[in-house]
């Protein structure tokens, strides 16, 4: 019955993101992307970070045994750096509206992010997924490289490094030059470089890309919910991030050690 000259002729059914643009957002594919990106940036930020909240404040044996820096005392016994903290988090949330605001007319300069066509084969999502992670990996190394030279490191990158105790929240908070030039710039080049590009697929780097980083402040070397934890001679983790904190050196990496590997800065040492 569903001969090929029917389906030419029959409209097709509307996708779940063209139902959600037409009928919540006014049919403005910008909006709908945006909102999407926002979304899913905030679900995974904050339930990630609410559990890591939880952990720090109820001191389960169970997760204690693998916090990292166990010779300083829990962050909530240092009230100066939980109001630094949150200060600086409140601040980046109202920013990151009008960052992510800028992004759909941005990767649309070269090409296209489709919002109402059908989700793209797995295949496609695959090989675009390890594109942006290849490139982010690339592009954060190397720029992160560079603030930890003398001048950059003290008038940008130290501002990230006043952390020395990582927790899931410092993940974000950053000089705005570093946000642009290593954050956001090594998560949208990929995307922007692709020429046909899904909602679906950059909601899903996304997620990927905030988990990681979050995941890397954490200051718990997780079993089972951490990457690493699975392929350690592959993927840089919380260990090597939470070393780069206590140190200002080495382990500039984010997904990947091959970098770190390859220029001789990979690095891991527990605090025990
Ligand atoms: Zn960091
Ligand atoms: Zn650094």
């Amino acid at each position: 019955m569903n001969t090929t000259s029917l389906e030419e002729d029959i409209p097709m059914e509307k996708t779940f993101f063209a139902h959600i643009c037409e009928q919540y957002f006014y049919s403005s594919e910008w909006l709908t992307f945006t909102v999407f990106i926002y979304v899913t940036f905030e679900l995974v930020f904050w339930s990630y970070n609410l559990f890591l909240v939880y952990i720090e404040y109820h001191d389960i044996p169970m997760f204690e045994k693998y916090r990292i820096q166990k010779r300083k005392p829990k962050l909530r016994f240092q009230p100066e750096i939980i109001l630094e903290i949150r200060n600086e988090t409140i601040k980046h949330q109202l920013s990151l509206i009008f960052t992510l605001s800028l992004i759909y007319p941005l990767l649309n300069l070269n090409g296209h992010v489709s919002v109402r066509s059908p989700i793209p084969p797995l295949l496609t999502i695959l090989w675009q997924i390890i594109a942006c992670l290849l490139t982010e990996d690339f592009i954060f190394y190397w720029t992160h490289y560079l603030f930890h030279t003398r001048l950059l490191y003290k008038y940008i990158h130290k501002q990230h490094h006043i952390f020395k105790q990582p927790t899931g929240f410092v993940s974000v908070l950053a000089h705005p030059l570093e946000s642009i030039f290593q954050n956001q710039l090594g998560v949208w080049l990929a995307p922007f470089l692709i020429k046909d590009k899904h909602i679906f697929t950059l909601c899903l780097w996304i997620a990927i890309r905030v988990y990681q980083t979050i995941n890397a402040h954490s200051g718990y070397d997780l079993p089972y919910i951490s990457p690493q934890y699975y392929f350690p001679w592959l993927l840089s983790g919380t260990l090597q991030h939470d070393y780069h904190h206590q140190h200002s050196n080495m382990n500039y990496g984010s997904f990947l050690t091959i970098w770190d590997r390859l220029m001789g800065t990979h690095k891991i040492q527990k605090d025990e």
